[in-house]
């Protein structure tokens, strides 16, 4: 194994850049949800976060893919080390960083939890995903559970003591969920009685916890059918008074990658004695499971960015170490054998891998920083910025993790043939990968999800506020030089609010099979300016950062020998020049084809 390829180091001068310099967290101090924190103490918090992802969760990673998690004897065992790590986890406040501290949360800014968020998946995603299910779990029932539900599962929770899940999914009814079938009868006493068969559970049994609560979908009787009829219930793996709550692992699946994550079917309720616990109200359960589902869209998007970095930290390393052929640098002594950095091919496409990692990063980022103000912030603006969530939402989880993907697959394509081994790890990061893409939603239905019901809600409010957003440099004052590349993203801008409303051609020519057909290449174009938008905004704090400290030299080149600092800033400039002339252009394609719709897979006989 090359070690100096697997070990993770977070990138914390970006962490930082961006939760300090690019967004001002002391406006978020002044929320009065955060008003105990100062900014220093949330850049300490992210630093703390990096080590612990650093030293406790990336030792975890190759066992959680070589060993994984495995089925024996009906219960799940994990690999060594993971029980442990997660109860540091737990016990240190690092699973429920933005959650409330009145059950064991840490109450901190969505911004702060995104970034140490980053580091934890970055450092191992099969490990790391067990978090999100835990805590979207407690947090459903912190918004819609009685007291006594709270008291009762939000804290074990919060802390690790127990796990959770989101049990949605059926062997007939994937993306489809008002097709499920379990059901629930109510009984004398209150509680319900469970049935019905749960497929492809994450984390749905597991040695990490004594007990496991499962957030579950089901059917009360008489209920109407589809999504209205659905009910959404708290169904320990065993019972308050500790009796086992007859849920049955079938067995554990067999994937392409992120083992150490266990996808389980369960059984629920074989011996007709599994109880479970109503949620508020019958019938309410999709509109509450949405609110879990946003925050897991988000939470996934994550893992296409920590993907990405992850990839692009490991074959930077790697670049930097690997000697193929002669050197053709001027300094180079006879016979010295170049680096594959210095191949121009190979500086493509690190420089690929960083302008998107970083793109990413601006457009997971942003999203945090639109739910601390849409969720905290004054009242008068909370619409606006949930607004710009809702419409990020969908862009974040399908174009983060398609491009973390292909960042992946290119890290590949840098190492050479050691990218295709198991000895270096850019193979699992890819297999590993591959699910963010398909689960929470597949990319293809938050694609809808963007046409169909962002896009076109309220009138259109959400587009109105994202124009509104995007006119940042229409009405700041923009250094000249900055303005260049801000002149031609303007262009893209353009070319992205012309496609939404060619959106109402595609519905006139082709009805609604039509109006959806592209909503892949609308949401891949706008995830394009979006990136670039964000990196213009981290480009608009670099840039005058490197002007100063270069003031002093005779040439850049000086500057950057001399400072860490001035070469940080000098790159982020040169990754937004990137973005905008070399990635960008590859949203013309997705524009002409939607301005030129071709209707051939309707009328195709496939
Ligand atoms: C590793 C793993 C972990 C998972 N974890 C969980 C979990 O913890 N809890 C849980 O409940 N589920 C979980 N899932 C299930 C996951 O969310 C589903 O696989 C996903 O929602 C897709 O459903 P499906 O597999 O039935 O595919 P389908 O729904 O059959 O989709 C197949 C194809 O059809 C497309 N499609 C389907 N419907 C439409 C439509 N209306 N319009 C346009 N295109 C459509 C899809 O985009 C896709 O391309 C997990 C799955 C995996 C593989």
């Amino acid at each position: 194994m090359h070690a100096s390829s697997t070990e993770y180091r977070a990138d914390r001068r970006d962490l930082q850049f961006m939760t300090q310099e690019v967004y001002d967290s002391k406006k978020l101090c002044e929320f009065p949800a955060y008003s105990e924190f100062d900014p220093d103490m949330f850049g300490m918090i992210v630093s703390e976060a990096a080590t612990f992802s650093e030293q406790v969760i990336a030792p975890l990673n190759l066992d959680a893919d070589r060993i994984g998690s495995k089925a024996v004897d009906g219960q799940v065992v994990t690999p060594e080390g993971f029980k442990k790590a997660w109860q540091q986890m737990g016990e240190a406040g690092w699973l429920a960083l933005n959650l409330s501290p009145e059950y064991g949360g840490q109450g901190l800014p969505e911004l702060v939890t995104t970034a140490a968020r980053e580091t934890q998946i970055a450092a191992s995603q099969g490990f790391c995903i067990a978090n999100v299910l835990t805590t979207g779990a407690a947090n459903l029932i912190l918004a819609f559970g009685d007291d006594e539900q709270k008291s009762d599962y939000c804290e074990k929770m919060l802390t690790g003591a127990w796990g959770g899940t989101m049990c949605l999914t059926e062997p007939h009814a994937g993306s489809a969920v008002g097709d499920i079938t379990t059901t629930a009868v109510q009984q004398p006493e209150g509680h319900y009685l469970i049935k019905g068969n749960k497929i492809y559970i994450t984390y749905g049994e597991h040695d990490m916890t004594d007990n496991i609560v499962h957030l579950l979908l089901a059917r009360t009787q008489g209920s109407p059918s589809g999504t209205k009829g659905i009910s959404l219930f708290i169904v320990p793996k065993v019972r308050l008074d500790g009796t086992p709550n007859d849920v049955t692992l079938v067995h554990v699946e067999n994937k392409m990658g992120l083992h150490g994550s266990p996808t389980c079917a369960l059984s629920f309720g074989e011996k007709g004695e599994c109880h479970g616990y109503l949620l508020q109200a019958e019938n309410a359960g999709m509109t509450q499971m949405f609110q879990m589902m946003n925050e897991a869209r988000l939470y996934v998007a994550l893992q296409g960015l920590g993907g990405a970095a992850a990839a692009l930290q490991n074959a930077w390393a790697y670049a930097n170490e690997r000697p193929q052929g002669p050197s053709s640098r001027p300094d180079a002594k006879p016979g010295e054998k170049a680096l594959i950095v210095e191949f121009p091919d190979v500086r493509r496409m690190l420089m690929h891998m960083k302008a998107v990692t970083e793109g990413l990063r601006g457009l997971c980022y942003a999203a945090s920083w639109y739910t601390d103000w849409a969720h905290q912030g004054p009242e008068e603006t909370r619409e606006y910025y949930q607004s710009l969530l809702d419409l990020h939402i969908p862009i974040c989880k399908a174009f983060a993790t398609d491009q973390g993907f292909e960042v992946g697959v290119m890290g590949q394509q840098v190492l050479g043939g050691v990218g295709y081994l198991k000895d270096f790890p850019l193979e699992q990061n890819v297999r590993d990968q591959k699910i963010s893409s398909i689960y929470e939603g597949t990319n293809g239905i938050q694609a809808l999800d963007l046409v169909g019901r962002k896009l076109m809600a309220k009138n259109g409010a959400m587009v109105e506020a994202l124009a509104q957003e995007l006119g940042h440099f229409d009405r700041n004052g923009v250094d000249p030089d900055l303005f260049v590349l801000v002149e031609e993203w303007s262009g893209y801008r353009s070319l992205m609010f012309e496609s939404i409303s060619q959106l109402k051609v595609l519905g006139e020519q082709g009805g609604k099979p039509g109006f959806v057909l592209y909503a892949n290449n609308l949401l891949a174009l706008m995830g394009d300016v979006l990136c670039a938008f964000y990196l213009l905004q981290q480009a608009e704090v670099a840039l005058p950062k490197w002007k100063e400290l270069s003031a002093s030299f005779a040439s850049a080149s000086e500057a950057l020998e001399a400072s860490e600092e001035a070469q940080f800033y000098w790159n982020k400039w040169k990754t937004t020049q990137f973005y905008i002339y070399s990635i960008l252009p590859r949203t013309l394609s997705h524009a002409r084809i939607l301005k030129n719709a071709s209707f051939s897979p309707l009328e195709a006989c496939l």
